[in-house]
């Protein structure tokens, strides 16, 4: 018997990151330099057939237009089971705006035994670094798990470059927590 698991992950991160961008390179297969940003909670579906018993919906929530507040509400993330806290590697800024999206995330959701929801953090559009960020990588993985994130990828919407691994990478943390 096959059973079917729905996920609700949410995307996360400061404004103009590229949250849109990768839920629709990852669902659609598409990129585009201009999405019109819809007010509002927006979310899409991808479906996964992660083995031969297992079928994943994966419900990738997006935020429109509310970053700018810095946090969402309780609504926005209850029940949502990982996140992808996402930042621009050509922004600095958006990099120190991690840690407070991480915290909102935890202080208004957490697993049924209370544990933090598995999250993992995509430096995104590295496609845009002349030299790389190969000095500073050792720097990030300790920022990562000094801060409970599952992992952490340098992404690119633009060249589909590690979107699929940064959300294998969290699906598998999710299914490793039943
Ligand atoms: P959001 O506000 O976080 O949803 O960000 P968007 O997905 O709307 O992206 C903001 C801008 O960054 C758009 O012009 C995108 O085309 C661009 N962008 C998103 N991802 C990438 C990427 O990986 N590389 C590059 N070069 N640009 C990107
Ligand atoms: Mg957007």
């Amino acid at each position: 018997m096959q059973q079917e698991r729905l996920f609700k992950v949410l995307v996360i991160g400061d404004l103009g990151v590229g949250k849109t961008s990768i839920i629709k390179r990852y669902v659609h297969k598409i990129f585009s330099q201009h999405y019109r940003a819809t007010i509002g909670v927006d979310f899409a579906l991808k479906v996964l057939n992660w083995d031969h018993k297992t079928v994943v919906r994966l419900q990738l929530w997006d935020i429109a237009g509310q970053e700018r507040y810095g946090n969402m509400t309780r609504v926005y993330y209850r029940e949502a089971v990982g996140a992808l806290v996402v930042f621009d590697m050509t922004r600095a800024s958006t990099f120190q705006a991690v840690l407070k999206w991480k915290g909102d995330l935890d202080s208004k959701v957490a697993l049924g035994n209370g544990r933090p929801v598995p999250a993992v953090l995509l430096g995104n559009k590295c496609d845009q670094l002349s030299t790389g960020l190969c000095s500073k990588l050792p720097k990030l993985e300790n920022f990562t798990r000094d801060h409970g994130f599952v992992g952490w990828y340098e992404t690119s919407a633009k060249d589909n470059t590690n979107i699929d691994a940064a959300i294998m990478c969290l699906v598998e943390s999710i299914m490793a927590v039943e």
